[in-house]
């Protein structure tokens, strides 16, 4: 096991020393040969595994026709796609980007316009309301809100017309509302703060208060959605629909970046031609893969496995030693390592040494987030690699 020395990249991140050569299924092999269980599915971007086969064959068949128009010009992808992801989310109007960070800003650029044209709040003055211990990408703007200070320290000056409140109190936000609120942006779960739940109930609060005062309710399932916590959105778990979807990682695929804005006609269409694009959103190599994506999640099949493959590790964590606190949703689970048992990262890097990727967050956090398509009994020898790994003397 050695790590690819990688002299020209720059230092932004600290990855375990493993290099990944070849990836299928749940499964990649380095660059030596040796196997992995991929229990971090690049932040779920992986959903559907490795090289899923119909995702594969969608985005080669369409390699050989045509893989960039610009928006320009209409291409033969886009308009499936687009149609199919509205289907998804109940709504009418696709805004393709391709990052999630690139939602999350035209989200906010959304809010705004709809602010100022539809609400009628003063000029500049519209405010976002987030939470506290949010993650919503890298910005500058973002980044700006964020109180991580890895994240947020020395890249100010930061963006005005952000108010954070503590995350799950919804009290907290009907307290921040005003005239000038133009929406409430939220992750229904917090993925990068350790998949942090809010207490029941808080997402139909934020609902309720959203319409009730006139403001969008903007929910970011870049990490959440697409299948990940056993429904299609984790907002689904509380039956609430949102204003505003920000969607990305799984959408794509596993195989190129496809973010996208998705809302009805009375708030996505505040935005007229010229007022945003992207060059490569909605690019019909994207669009066809993220066609593929919606009709996986159609059948509900991934949903299923997540709902049920979760319990069964939900479970199965709970079993083990030396954890402190688990929060999960589908196949997603924030684990709390004891102190006494090591740092997050000391654990991955003993899982890594048994043949299992997962990663640390915050610290003490370690992140679980298997592709969609794992086996109940790949779940149970990654679990057994975690009881040993949880073991400071066996590794
Ligand atoms: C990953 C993530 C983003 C940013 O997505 P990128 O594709 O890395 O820009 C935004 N919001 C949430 C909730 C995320 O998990």
């Amino acid at each position: 096991m050695t790590a690819a020395h990688e002299v020209h990249v720059a230092h932004n991140y600290h990855p375990l020393p493993v290099t990944i050569a070849t990836g299928d299924g749940a499964w990649v092999t380095d660059s030596e040969g040796k196997r992995y269980l991929d229990m971090l599915s690049g932040y779920s971007a992986l959903n559907f595994g490795h090289l899923n086969s119909e995702l594969v064959q969608a985005a080669q068949d369409q390699l050989a026709r045509l893989t960039l128009t610009s928006r320009a010009f209409y291409n033969d992808q886009l308009g499936p796609f687009t149609d199919a992801l509205a289907a998804l989310c109940k709504k009418d109007l696709v805004l393709p980007m391709n990052t999630g960070a690139e939602a999350v800003e035209t989200g906010i650029k959304v809010a705004r316009a709809w602010g100022y044209r539809v609400k009628g709040i003063a000029a500049d003055r519209a405010k976002i309301i987030v939470a506290e211990g949010n993650f919503h990408g890298r910005t500058t703007t973002i980044v700006g809100f964020s109180d991580d200070p890895q994240a947020h320290n020395d890249f100010g000056p930061y963006a005005p017309g952000f108010v954070a409140v503590p995350y799950g109190d919804a009290d907290a936000i009907e307290a921040a509302i005003d005239d000038d609120t133009a929406a409430i942006l939220i992750e229904p779960i917090q993925g990068e703060g350790g998949v942090v739940l809010p207490p029941e109930g808080y997402l139909r609060r934020i609902r309720e208060l959203a319409t009730a005062r006139n403001v969008l309710f903007i929910a970011d399932e870049i990490q959440s959605g697409l299948g990940r916590v056993g429904e299609t959105f984790a907002c689904d778990r509380e039956g609430v629909v949102p204003d505003v979807y920000l969607l990305g990682k799984a959408l794509g695929g596993g195989i190129l970046p496809v973010s996208a804005v998705v809302a009805n006609e009375d708030v996505l269409g505040v935005i007229r031609p010229g007022e945003h694009g992207s060059t490569f959103g909605g690019n019909p190599l994207a669009a066809t893969v993220g066609l593929k994506v919606v009709e996986l999640l159609q059948s509900g099949r991934f949903q299923e496995r997540s709902r049920q493959l979760g319990e069964h590790l939900r479970a199965g964590l709970e079993k083990l030693d030396g954890i402190t606190a688990i929060r999960s949703a589908g196949l997603w689970a924030g684990v709390d390592i004891d102190p006494s048992r090591g740092t997050g990262r000391e654990v991955a890097e003993r899982l890594l040494a048994r043949g299992v990727l997962a990663k640390d967050t915050h610290g003490q956090t370690l992140r679980i987030a298997p592709p969609l398509v794992i086996r109940a009994t790949e779940l149970d020898w990654a679990l057994e690699q975690l009881a040993q790994a949880l073991t400071p003397s066996a590794r």
